[in-house]
């Protein structure tokens, strides 16, 4: 028996069976119970979503010969199923826009259409990728949708939306489609390893759904290609091998070694990825996907509170196995939100700058270097605390001559002018003392008290100046300051 690709052999038959299109399912649905089926539908969506199922599970639905009327279940058994399953139906007439995308090809189907079904109730065009049609094209198709005979039903599909003309949306139904959830994905994958009866590791489905990137199809191609190499199990390194995706194990002790500054450990680490054949474009991709996953870790957990969502690793919006959350909540302790948001957008400038680089390993090491040495990787609330408590001994030097200060005579801060005062206060106040002798033991004392305060203020804000000039604090704020312009960082300030 000739081989059938996983995809087709799995195509949802139903409409309760179409995976992560809940709503449109529900709607049309609904529709046919009512007998409000519109004559003209468009179906919005990126590859692989379910549009093409959906379509010919609606034309079932409306053809299917075992009942008398449209029915939300179809029998895919009569002829009319059997046929419109794998689109070869008389009635049910599937075109590819790209390759039929002029005017004749949409004269021909006018002529065709003013004939009656040859043995359904509905003649129905699915025309996928419609926007590919040309103006002629689409201005032909028009004429036909203003007055469609009771008999033609219209299902478009398209991957590109905007550029269907507005005179041909507004005349059809549209459905926008969703991508599909790593999640749902990795349901779909594991009952068809289940059904195929291939052994697996668990751990390999979740990775297997994220690289599908919300489309159920390349899913599940993924899984067609990973099962022809006859490996058993099949297992997360030979996808990462068979796939050319970098090794997660080594990409975590990358970002690792940068996390604990270690040069020689980064160079070491980027050595022993580049070596498995990566590009170094590859590399930063996953580099910023994975401080994403840090960067999720890191800034739910900032967010912890009331709100039921999970945090940390055990977020939801983490999509990751086991031992990928442990990694990542181990090395999201290494790094600062900030950090990680400077270090993406950092990646994603160097990506494209990797693209056009005759010297792109140099520039990828450089790079990665510049972010092991960087205080951009310290931990900035580390580094406020250790200012604060004058732990770290670099640091320390500074708030011990800082704590030395109010050792030193209340006389050096009389001449220095009241800031946190307007001058003529301090003035009049001045004034009154000298007038009254009487009162002027009690003014030093308040004029004591006073340079208390003083001093108070000025250390607070020379102390606010240090943290705002310490150069490792410096570092983080231009960087996020060139992060946030788009400025690239001025390396002589
Ligand atoms: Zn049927």
């Amino acid at each position: 028996m000739a081989y059938t690709v996983l995809a087709r052999k799995y195509r949802s038959q139903t409409f309760d069976e179409v995976i992560g299109q809940d709503p449109i399912a529900k709607t049309l649905k609904n529709a046919i119970k009512t007998g409000r089926v519109a004559h003209a539908y468009l179906f919005a969506g990126t590859r692989g979503v379910g549009k093409t199922t959906m379509a010919r599970v609606l034309a079932k639905s409306l053809n299917c010969l075992t009942v008398d009327a449209p029915t939300i279940e179809p029998c895919c058994k009569c002829d009319s199923c059997v046929a419109i399953n794998i689109g070869e139906d008389i009635d049910v007439v599937e075109i590819d826009g790209a390759s039929n995308r002029g005017i004749d090809e949409v004269r021909q189907l006018r002529e065709n259409a003013i004939y009656r079904p040859a043995r359904c109730r509905f003649k129905i065009y699915i025309i996928d990728e419609v926007h590919m049609l040309t103006v002629q094209a689409f201005n032909a198709l028009l004429k036909i949708l203003e007055e469609p005979p009771s008999h033609v039903k219209f299902i478009f599909a398209t991957t590109e939306p905007s550029k269907v003309i507005p005179t041909i949306q507004s005349r059809c139904q549209r459905f926008d489609f969703s991508n599909i959830s790593p999640k749902l994905i990795a349901e779909q994958l594991k009952s068809i390893l289940k059904q195929e009866k291939i052994k697996y590791e668990e751990d390999l489905v979740l990775p297997l759904a994220k690289m599908a990137n919300g489309s159920m199809r390349d899913g599940i191609s993924l899984l067609d290609r990973l099962i022809s190499t006859g490996v058993e199990p099949l297992t997360v390194e030979l996808l990462e091998e068979f796939l050319g995706q970098p090794n997660s194990e080594k990409i975590y002790n990358l970002i690792g070694q940068i996390g604990d500054n270690d040069a020689a450990g980064t160079l070491a680490a980027a050595e022993d990825l580049i070596s498995t054949g990566l590009s170094e474009v590859q590399i930063a991709d996953s580099l910023i996907d994975y401080m994403r996953d840090l960067l999720v870790v890191k800034s739910t957990r900032l967010g912890e509170g009331p709100s039921r969502s999970r945090t940390g690793a055990e977020s939801d919006l983490l999509i990751l196995t086991a031992e990928q959350k442990k990694r990542a909540a181990e090395l999201a302790e290494k790094f600062d939100a900030a950090a990680l948001i400077y270090s993406i957008t950092a990646l994603e400038r160097l990506r494209w700058a990797l693209k056009n680089s005759d010297t792109p390993r140099a520039l990828l090491e450089a790079s990665l270097l510049r972010f092991a040495l960087s205080e951009h990787f310290l931990n900035v609330d580390v580094l406020l605390s250790q200012l604060q408590t004058g732990s770290s001994t670099a640091i320390k030097k500074k708030i011990v001559i800082e704590d030395t200060k109010p050792k030193t005579p209340k006389s050096t801060f009389i001449p220095s002018p009241v800031r946190n005062f307007p001058k003529e206060t301090a003035n009049t106040t001045r004034k009154e003392k000298n007038s009254n002798g009487a009162s002027e033991p009690r003014a030093t004392r308040d004029e004591g008290r006073e340079t208390k305060d003083e001093h108070r203020t000025r250390t607070n804000s020379q102390r606010k100046n240090e943290i705002i000039n310490d150069p490792a604090v410096k570092t983080v704020l231009i960087g996020l300051d060139a992060t946030i312009t788009g400025i690239e960082e001025d390396p002589t300030s």
